[in-house]
């Protein structure tokens, strides 16, 4: 049989799945067999009991070489999705991999896709019923931690985000380099970050002429935020200064039910994509405050220019 997977993209789950209620049909089926279990736990100790038996170097951790030693054989070809497993009639595995992809991206998938074994057997039934094609995005999620933890092991990634942030608090260039060492992508890295790390929100921000507009936020629930354009902000001065990691205490409107002004430490940088990497901690002396401003019901959705323009009338906030 063939399941397919979704891109393997980290970022959304990842942030988004700490408070997540695991009802649905995988964990239904896992808790059938695992009384009371937390299904992400069954992953995430999957990994870890695995890593302890292969005794693999790293980081970087070498995903093939997990496929290697599970004797699972891995191939790449030309194809719309970035990966699938199979299981043959042998009963072994196969992992077919999107040729052409960043290596970055290539390694997820192949965590996650080694991630879709743990548990085939119990999970195979209900695959059984579902249309063809069909992810059962529980499942995707749950392949989404493992292969977070496959790729950036906590009890290492968290020593290592421990040691960045001693001293002026973690900046874009440790980030960076923390993606450079665990050999992952960005979104990847950042979702793993802000997994560790509560308070620490990271966000990818791009300049369209006057306005700069967010391109992803993790955690995924700040994906709201607006950046007050007060021409003094970390993100605007990284915009026009290359190459250099440059902080302030920056505010933003964060969009939902409620309007607020939230101001938060940041290090901003712009990175060679022209894009600018910021990470936001709490301002030591924060005045978080809540406010409300005026704005048509539509506008409540993803931050666009239109409601970064419409911020910026209320300019006054941003003082
Ligand atoms: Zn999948």
């Amino acid at each position: 049989m063939r399941l397919k997977s979704g891109s393997g993209t980290p970022s959304a789950t990842e942030s988004g799945v700490k408070n997540k209620q695991w009802q649905g049909a995988t964990a239904r089926a896992l808790q059938g067999v695992y009384a009371g279990a937390h299904p992400p736990s069954l992953f995430i100790s999957k990994v870890r009991e695995l890593y302890c038996e292969l005794r693999l170097d790293g980081p970087p951790f070498d995903p093939w070489e997990v496929a290697r030693r599970l004797h699972i054989e891995v191939s790449e070809e030309t194809m719309a999705i970035d990966g699938y497993v199979e299981r043959r009639a042998d009963e072994t595995f196969a992992i077919h991999l999107r040729h052409g992809v960043s290596l970055a991206r290539k390694r997820f998938t192949l965590c996650h896709e080694i991630a879709h074994t743990f548990f085939f057997d119990i999970l195979e039934d209900r695959r059984r019923y579902r249309q063809a094609g069909q992810d059962d995005p529980e499942e995707e999620s749950l392949c989404d931690i493992a292969a977070a933890e496959m790729l950036m092991p906590y009890g290492s990634f968290s020593h290592d985000l421990a040691a960045a942030k001693l001293g002026e608090g973690l900046t874009p260039s440790d980030v960076l380099r923390l993606m450079r060492r665990y050999q992952v992508s960005l979104a990847a890295v950042a979702a793993r970050i802000t997994w560790i790390s509560r308070d620490t929100t990271c966000v990818l921000w791009e300049k369209r002429g006057p306005a700069i507009n967010l391109i992803w936020a993790s955690p995924s629930t700040d994906r709201s935020l607006v950046l007050c354009q007060t021409g003094r902000t970390s993100v605007e001065d990284a915009a026009e200064t290359p190459g250099r990691d440059l902080t302030s205490r920056d505010s933003f409107y964060q969009i939902g039910d409620t309007t607020r002004l939230i101001r938060r430490h940041a290090s901003s940088r712009r990175l060679a994509s022209g894009q600018i990497l910021s990470v936001l901690s709490p301002a030591k002396t924060a005045r978080d405050r809540t406010t409300s401003i005026h704005r048509p019901a539509e506008q409540h959705e993803k931050p666009s220019n239109q409601i970064a323009r419409s911020v910026q009338t209320h300019f006054a906030f941003c003082q």
